[in-house]
């Protein structure tokens, strides 16, 4: 079963609603025959979470179970671009392209390991997500548009 639910305080129903669809849009595109994943969306302000300045992340906090925090004091767009970058983050994870180590130190990249403290832009699985992060935005905004 694919869950999806969204949390936080304060959280605007057309952003929430946004946020829901563009969510099942995103799993449906990245992992087309997935049939289990629990995913909850955190809707935040960055001064009162954990996202020290990022527009937003993602927790694997057990099989097919991640938490994605989402600064809320973007755009719209911005959201949903994160919300992309996030969900294939999610992918690379469920896909095994992505491992953690058990000590959370390393990271696996098809089976390369990875220091996990170097430089933002040099980090091959983020590579991928600003690549394709925005064609996938742009998709989600085309289905509604239908
Ligand atoms: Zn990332």
């Amino acid at each position: 079963m694919i869950s999806i639910s969204i949390e936080g305080n304060d959280v605007d129903e057309y952003l929430e609603d946004c946020l829901l669809d563009a969510a099942y849009f995103f799993c449906t595109e990245l992992l087309p025959k997935h049939k289990k994943l629990e995913v909850d969306i955190i809707v935040e302000i960055d001064r009162e979470s954990k996202l020290e300045g990022y527009t937003g992340f993602v927790e694997k906090v057990g099989r097919h179970q991640y938490e994605i925090y989402i600064n809320k004091e973007q755009p719209l767009g911005t959201c949903i671009i994160s919300l992309a970058h996030e969900f294939i983050h999610i992918k690379q994870y469920e896909k095994g392209e992505l491992k953690m180590l058990e000590e959370q130190q390393k990271l696996l990249w098809f089976g390369k390991p990875y220091e996990y403290d170097r430089a933002y832009d040099d980090i091959p699985w983020e590579d991928e997500c600003f690549a394709k992060e925005n064609e996938l935005y742009y998709k989600w905004l085309v289905k509604i548009d239908k």
